[in-house]
């Protein structure tokens, strides 16, 4: 098969690029060449979370790899056949460990038997998926596609502190089947979730009184989970909105400096966006989703105006699929995207 050459500094210019490609590498067995890894980023090359990513793809498809150090620019990969099996991988920082989890589980899903995956790292980082949104949103999206997948929050790690550990099972299956995701449907309930990690509980009950001012929530609907023997400080507030079409995550970090209404108010307003929007797909999970709807070959979403990381990881994954999206851009916050075979 001939090798697919990605530059790592097209559109979005991140990590995403690298952790698509070895995605789409290891489903499609296509050796690859990633040239100007991160090129967009102010400290450009592999970081420890992007590593672990590629040794942990080359572990499960018997790759050959060159180029897996940190800060490296380019790499080539090999993959052979997808083995299932017991693996740990550990990033070794509080680099996400979601992330590295998203580069594989779609391979592992279609290996030639069961596996067990235990990653180590950050669990709750800015800028990734926290391990909510994969059990909330991601997972039961697999799922709807035929997935045969379990996933564990072993131990919840912070940035910048990590010791986090998630816990992946999957079984095989055949196919991933398509699905419609451009309707929302009635809104059934928000519910919340507040993770405090070696912080003190008045945090909580100050973001959780203004989730309920703001939102009209009923404080019992709001959980709080305090992290017992913490690795480091940590709190995040996450809101879940589930309709009858799809579950959606919204998610703030508490920060030095910020009060704790100010988060409690960002993730409020995020989710009073989404739903002001009347559309299903936000923009996190418009650029997740449209992968597994690539392998399937065929799917649909409808979601507010996409960012440039999915319009770059639609870029890539054409490159490898036989497949072609179609944007319909209905108005300036209603896209719709469509996933077909060609
Ligand atoms: P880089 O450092 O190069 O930016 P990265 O490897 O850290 O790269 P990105 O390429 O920016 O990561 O990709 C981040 C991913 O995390 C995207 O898929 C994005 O949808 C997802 N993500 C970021 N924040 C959230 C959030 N709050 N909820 C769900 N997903 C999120």
């Amino acid at each position: 098969m001939s090798t697919i050459r990605i530059d790592g500094s097209q559109g979005e210019g991140g990590g995403q690029i690298v952790r698509s490609s070895l995605a789409l590498s290891l489903a499609t067995g296509t050796p690859i060449v990633i040239e100007n890894i991160r090129a967009g980023r102010k400290r450009p090359g592999l970081m420890r979370q992007h590593r672990t990513a590629l040794l942990a793809a080359a572990e499960i498809g018997h790759a050959e790899v060159e180029g897996a150090e940190v800060g490296s620019k380019s790499l080539s990969f090999a993959p052979q056949t997808i083995a299932g099996g017991d693996y740990t991988f550990s990033i070794g920082t509080a680099g996400s460990t979601t992330l590295v989890l998203q580069t594989i589980v779609l391979a592992l899903l279609r290996a030639d038997g069961p596996s067990r995956v235990q990653i180590e790292g950050g669990t709750h980082n800015p800028f990734a998926p926290p391990f909510d949104y994969l059990e909330k949103v991601y997972v039961p999206l697999l799922r709807r596609m035929g997935a045969e997948i379990e996933i564990t929050l072993e131990r919840p790690g912070f940035y910048p502190a990590g010791g986090g550990v998630i816990i992946v099972e999957t079984q095989p299956i055949g196919r991933f089947e398509p699905i419609d995701l451009t309707e929302r449907g009635e809104l059934r309930k928000i519910t919340g979730r507040v993770w405090l990690s070696a912080l003190p509980r008045s945090i909580a009950d100050r973001e959780i009184a203004e989730l309920c001012n703001r939102m009209t929530l009923d404080r019992g609907a709001i959980e709080v989970e305090d992290v017992a023997d913490p690795v480091g400080p940590g709190n995040a507030v996450h809101l879940q909105v589930e309709s009858d079409g799809i579950t959606e995550l919204f998610t703030t970090f508490g920060e030095h400096h910020v009060s704790a209404e100010r988060v409690a108010r960002n993730v409020a307003e995020e989710v009073r966006r989404y739903l002001k929007s009347g559309l299903p797909v936000g923009p996190y999970l418009a650029d997740q989703i449209v992968l597994p709807l690539a392998l399937a070959g065929g799917g649909a979403f409808a979601t507010t105006a996409p960012t440039r990381h999915t319009k770059t990881h639609i870029d890539v994954i054409e490159r490898f699929l036989p497949v072609r999206v179609t944007e319909t851009r209905l108005d300036r916050h209603h896209h719709r995207f469509e996933v077909e075979k060609i």
